[in-house]
């Protein structure tokens, strides 16, 4: 029986995860499994990362079924519980909001303990399936690990016992911490076209959210702000989906737009530190902005990080709104540029604090909260004889 089993699926859980399986590869007190769950599959999405970031391929490699959200959470399932039948766990830890986290169900089955990090998180915008992940996994935890204090009161809002909640900073700031000395060198994986474009000042994007790029409406607004930056290139890293969706519309992005392939993590953070802003929907990419001190758009209607928006880092653009103030919001955004803000998601001692944690309750064997005590509310009468 090994401690742990580590499950991850996609690009950014490799990323906001490499420190925490760097650490515990280098420690003996605990053993465990890293187990990928096949959701991200392509050297771009997978592979990269793990060689850019010195990550250990994955103990054990799942591949799901891609037909549609649902058959890629119940092959994951399927995956899992077939997997824990042969090999035991203390406990079955999950990162984030993703179909690969729904794989906590076949723990449950089997009764593993759960471990969420990213926990209690929350948009309050029920139309995200994350939103419902989320909420699913961490009322299902025995122990999370939420990166704010913030979050930590939303867990405890909703019933779940503070006693099995641990804050612990957010392992993205640790992620850039050690590798923000190696960003640098990203510039050496960029084709001579994109280097030749961010020779003069240049605006980063990217968009990928289901809620943005399956909505006609909102892609038709996005594409109408992008289109409307007309005095910066524009370098745009286009997942594969939103590339095969804009492809069936009849939506075209100015010629200053240069839409390219995904790209590696080192080659992104160059482009990131060197823009002069980022229009992004994504949860990890307008954390980074950030903490590195550049401006954001961020393209939602609703957020889990109003961190951002608290600092004074990002400005908000509503995709759903077809009236949006894009020439405002361009302005505001520009006026940015050589702010500064403080950095709220933590001190880079996140991941050490994960580790720590994870090796004291597999030492004490104690993951499972099933004790009358770790419930925030009156339970006894369950107990009654
Ligand atoms: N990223 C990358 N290459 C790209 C686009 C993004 O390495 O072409 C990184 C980025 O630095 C961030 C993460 O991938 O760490 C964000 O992933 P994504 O936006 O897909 O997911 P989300 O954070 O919204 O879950």
């Amino acid at each position: 029986m090994k401690d742990l089993a580590i499950i991850l699926g996609i690009r950014p859980d490799v990323i906001r995860a490499s420190k925490i399986l760097n650490i515990l590869e280098k420690q003996n007190q605990i053993s465990y499994d890293f187990i990928w769950s096949g959701q991200h599959y392509s050297e771009n999405m997978k592979d990269t990362f793990f060689n850019q970031l010195n990550v250990k391929k994955p103990d054990f490699e799942f591949t799901v079924e891609k037909v549609s959200d649902a058959s890629v959470v119940s092959s994951t399932i399927e995956n899992l519980y077939s997997h824990f039948e042969q090999h035991k766990y203390k406990a079955a830890v999950f990162l984030g909001d993703t179909n690969t986290v729904m794989g906590c169900i076949a723990a449950a089955q089997h009764n593993i303990p759960i471990v969420h990090i990213e926990g209690c998180m929350r948009s309050y915008d029920w139309r995200m399936p994350e939103e419902k992940y989320r909420t699913v996994i961490d009322h299902l935890s025995d122990r999370i690990y939420a990166y704010l204090e913030n979050y930590k009161i939303q867990g405890i809002n909703e019933g779940i016992s503070e006693n099995i909640i641990k804050v612990t900073g957010n392992p993205i700031v640790d992620i850039i911490n050690e590798n923000i000395e190696y960003f640098g060198s990203g510039s050496d994986y960029l084709d001579d076209n994109i280097l030749d474009a961010i020779k003069e000042k240049f605006v980063l994007v990217t968009c990928h959210r289901r809620e943005n790029i399956q909505n006609e409406k909102s892609l038709k607004n996005i594409i109408n702000l992008l289109n409307k930056i007309e005095d910066h290139n524009v370098i745009f890293p286009m997942g594969y989906k939103t590339q095969q969706i804009l492809n069936e519309t009849n939506l075209t992005l100015n010629e200053n737009i240069k839409v390219i392939e995904p790209i590696g993590y080192l080659e992104f953070m160059y482009l990131l530190q060197n823009s002069q802003y980022v229009a992004t929907d994504s949860g990890t990419v307008v954390e980074e902005a950030c903490i590195l001190g550049i401006p954001s758009i961020q393209m939602r209607y609703s957020t889990e990080r109003p961190e951002v928006y608290d600092v004074k880092a990002s400005i908000k653009f509503d995709p759903t709104l077809e009236n949006e103030a894009v020439d405002k919001i361009l302005d505001r955004v520009s006026n940015m540029i050589n702010s500064s803000w403080d950095n709220p998601f933590g001190d880079g001692n996140s991941s050490e604090i994960i580790v720590r944690d994870l090796i004291q309750l597999c030492e004490e064997n104690s993951f499972s909260r099933h004790k009358p005590s770790d419930y925030s509310f009156d339970i006894s009468n369950s107990f009654k004889g």
